[in-house]
């Protein structure tokens, strides 16, 4: 694919600001977007400036006024006119996340159903973001959702589309403007979306995509005293940073920030079924996935039995092109993130099973199962956001739960019991925001999602998504004469 021509940015006025203390580092002002199967350059994005985001901030201000006093029926009609949009050019937005993020054709494909789903399923919720008719001694007490304004996304680079749209779709059916920062290396689908979006219908400046560094324009962006709330997704530091500079003006944000997810086997289990959902459970998305099972948790009686059919099964997960329909596994983001990964393949972790991987040029990384023999080891701790689990053995229900329990994250997880009351004494005890037995799905655009501890704050998706990004206002009306 050639580069793309700059999609439209609708930040190019200038501006005058009062200034703020953005960091002006020497970064560069325009992102180089990379394909991480071949490392050939594909687009050269410009970046938004801080004093450009503060017009953009305008921009959505005046546009949201008007959004919110649409008829609820028309603000649904135009939103399930982005769905159709993004459905319609869905082979056009897979191939870009292909090209942009390495991901397999399929996965791609997935994920921007994922972002067309979330628009309809926003779409359904606007008129049934329902208040309530309280009972009050003299008079009528009735509560309204107010929209909260202006509200930033900041997405990550590991599944671009569906993240965004978790925080985009309900936040304009509630009523809001979005700002949209994709991560810098994959800004090309969140710039495609923008134009759906515009040639849907949706106001110019309701839905705006800001690309640029996160400690430039991410940081105007939550800086901004316009901006109402931040919903961001990505690293455990920078989502305390983003929380504390929210402090300030007392600004909405919901976190979410990974996890270091226990894939629990008991001796009970349908062996065959669980050893079957392993590899994928940690290697889907190259192992870039925030509620990937990385840490392999298996009751001794089985623990050599599990691990002569998984160990083969990862060794023979197909690694390589993207575009290939064979292909289970694609590259890494970026040279940075693969160097990360290898950080944690230190001599001293035993090595269980060695897949394969491409030499390059590409980020590649062959998926690997670690044995460590210290359960407190960085590997067996650490999020590793990559292709890479650990395996551990465990003797009963209890100490299980210790080690599931041994992690500062808390997002998801998976239970391998045939037990049904096992099944809900450790789902009721494993620290984490969503859980699944006899299963390794997480997120469904139906369910909350969200974590306990470092993997985040708040919740995501789900029945109260667009109430999430709303004020409740309670109004009382006399009926004394
Ligand atoms: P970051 O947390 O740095 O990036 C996530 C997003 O935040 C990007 O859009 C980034 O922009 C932006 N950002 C970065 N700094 C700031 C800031 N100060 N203010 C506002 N926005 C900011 O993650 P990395 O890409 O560096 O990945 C590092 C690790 O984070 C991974 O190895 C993984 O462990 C974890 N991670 C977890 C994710 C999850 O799903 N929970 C997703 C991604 C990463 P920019 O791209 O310009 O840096």
């Amino acid at each position: 694919m050639g580069a793309l021509p700059l999609l439209r940015a609708h930040v190019s006025r200038p501006v005058t600001t009062s200034p703020r203390d953005f960091e002006t580092t020497s970064l560069p002002e325009s992102l180089t977007v990379l394909n991480p199967a071949t490392e050939e350059v594909v687009a050269e994005i410009p970046t938004v400036s801080p004093e450009q985001v503060a017009v953009a901030v305008e921009r959505a201000a005046k546009a949201q006024q008007a959004w919110a006093a649409l008829a609820p029926g028309d603000r649904a009609r135009l939103l399930r006119r982005f769905a159709d949009g993004v459905d319609a050019r869905i082979d056009e937005l897979a191939d870009l996340e292909v090209t942009e993020a390495g991901h397999t054709l399929g996965n791609a494909r997935w994920e921007a159903g994922n972002a067309r789903d979330l628009l309809e399923y926003a779409a359904g919720g606007v008129e049934r973001l329902i208040g309530r008719q309280i009972p009050v001694a003299g008079g009528l007490d009735v509560t309204f959702h107010e929209p909260l304004g202006v509200v930033g996304v900041i997405a990550p680079w590991n599944f671009p589309m569906p993240i965004a749209a978790w925080g985009f779709a309900p936040a304009l059916a509630a009523g809001n403007a979005v700002l949209l920062k994709p991560a810098e290396t994959t800004p090309l689908t969140a710039l495609l979306l923008q134009d759906i979006a515009l040639a849907a219908g949706l106001p110019e400046g309701l839905f705006q995509v800001l690309p640029g560094h996160g400690r430039i324009t991410g940081q105007a962006i939550v800086d901004h005293p316009g901006v109402r709330k931040i919903v961001f997704t990505g690293s455990t530091p920078v989502g305390k940073e983003i929380m504390s500079r929210c402090a300030s003006g007392l600004k909405r944000v919901t976190l979410e920030l990974g996890g270091k997810s226990p894939n629990i086997v008991f001796a009970d289990a349908d062996l065959q079924r669980a050893a079957a959902s392993a590899p994928m459970a940690f290697l889907d998305n190259s192992g870039q996935d925030c509620c990937a099972r990385t840490r392999i948790l298996v009751q001794r009686e089985v623990y050599d039995d599990f691990l002569a059919l998984v160990a083969p099964a990862i060794e023979a997960v197909r690694v390589g092109d993207p575009r290939d329909a064979a292909t289970e596994m694609g590259p890494l983001i970026s040279a940075v993130q693969r160097d990360r990964v290898r950080s944690y393949l230190t001599d001293d972790v035993p090595v269980l099973a060695r897949g394969k991987a491409p030499e390059g040029p590409g980020f590649w990384q062959a998926p690997m199962l670690l044995a460590p023999e210290d359960a407190g080891c960085r590997a067996a701790t650490e999020e590793i956001f990559g292709p890479v689990a650990v395996v551990l053995p465990f003797d009963d229900e209890a100490d299980a739960l210790r080690l599931a329990n041994a992690t500062r994250y808390g997002l998801s997880g998976s239970l391998w019991t045939r037990d049904i009351g096992r099944a809900v004494r450790m789902a009721r005890g494993v620290n984490a925001g969503n859980l699944s037995v006899n299963s390794h799905s997480s997120v469904r655009y139906w369910t909350p999602f969200g974590g306990f501890g470092e993997s985040g704050l708040g919740r995501e998706l789900g029945p109260d998504a667009l109430a999430h990004f709303t004020e409740t206002k309670n109004v009382f009306i006399s009926t004394e004469d």
